[in-house]
């Protein structure tokens, strides 16, 4: 019997850091196409804690954050394995876009998954990530951002179980808004949880974010984020820090009123509740006048705004929640705030 943890082409015995890939099939010119994927197995037991990013091609967050965990990652410090995939969807990383331009029919994988073994090409990459995943991945965090069009702050959608809750309170401090998501969904996220495993999908950043000091705040922002999960699980030594409170509701999609130029309010606080009718933002025609004004519809929290100024009647301009219930922490170890 061999004591090899595997992921595609990744063949990780105890005490070791390896790469290796997912494939997927074949391109035109016959190369395999294929998803990379990196693993650190620690010498002892522990779960293995799987970190997906670029399941919108348009997000790098995730991949920026996993390559930072990974230089810090050492396996004789680890308990357990971290498995970390980049970028699930390849072609529409390559792209820059949410899903592969060159196909239409299953284009966001984010709402396939886990696809088909003989269906639309995501389909087929996405299913054999699945294969991959589904047997191998205890805790599983979906990277996402606000990619092309809109800057996310500090959200977590958790899968409705018990262990989806528990993962979602060891990210850390800054990560106290909570929602919840279904499960068996067309997710990553959801599918995990379907299994009973824990799935969370996590929203940090935008291309608006992706230049310089700025994305590598938000990279290290995550990857410390990733190694406070693994002291949760004591995965790594350590003590984890736990927001006090966890602030749970759901999100309402605040769209566009109207078509032209979106300017989000320059005094717009993220994460903080406001009233109802606090000003968020207004739609300009091209000759500068207001055609609409968008403001808080009932007492909630901003955790997202659309960055891109081009906007159509329709369009995502918020990303609204709405508080339900505030709850102690129960994870909650130290005297860390929220
Ligand atoms: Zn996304």
């Amino acid at each position: 019997m061999t004591d090899e943890f595997a992921v595609g082409t990744a063949r990780a015995a105890r005490g070791t850091s390896v790469r290796g890939a997912i494939p997927v099939g074949l391109d035109a010119s016959g190369r395999l196409r294929e998803i990379p994927v990196l693993i650190c197995r620690g010498e002892g037991d522990g779960p293995v804690l799987w970190i997906n990013g670029a399941t919108h091609g348009d997000e790098p967050e995730g991949a920026l954050s996993i390559f930072k965990l990974f230089a810090g990652l050492r396996p004789a410090d680890l308990r357990g394995t971290v498995v970390g995939v980049p970028a699930m969807n390849v072609p529409a990383f390559e792209a820059g876009k949410r899903g592969d331009p060159l196909d239409t029919f299953s284009h966001d994988m984010n709402r396939i998954y886990p696809g088909r073994p003989d269906g639309y090409p995501t389909e087929r990459a996405a299913w054999a990530h699945w294969e991959a995943m589904r047997v191998a991945c205890d805790l599983q965090i979906a990277i996402h951002s606000g990619g092309e069009h809109s800057y996310l702050a500090h959200m977590i959608f958790a899968s409705d179980n018990p262990p989806s809750l528990e993962l979602a309170a060891a990210m850390g401090p800054q990560w106290d808004l909570v929602f919840r998501s279904g499960v068996g969904g067309a997710n990553p996220s959801s599918k995990i949880a379907e299994l009973g495993k824990a799935g969370i999908t996590v929203e940090l950043g935008g291309n608006c974010r992706t230049l310089t000091l700025d994305f590598h705040a938000v990279a290290e922002d995550l990857a410390g984020s990733y190694a406070n999960v693994l002291r949760h699980y004591g995965m790594l030594d350590g003590e984890a820090r736990y927001a006090a409170r966890l602030r749970m509701g759901h999100q309402q999609a605040l769209l566009a009123p109207a078509s032209g130029m979106w300017v989000g309010g320059a005094e717009v606080p993220f994460e903080t509740e406001i009233p109802a009718g606090t000003p968020l933002g207004r739609v300009y025609d091209l000759y500068g006048e207001v055609q609409a004004e968008v403001a808080a519809p009932v007492d909630g929290v901003v955790f997202g705004l659309r960055s891109r100024p081009a906007v159509l009647a329709g369009e995502w301009c918020c990303f609204f929640g709405i508080i339900e219930e505030v709850r102690e922490n129960s994870w909650t170890g130290d005297a860390s705030n929220g």
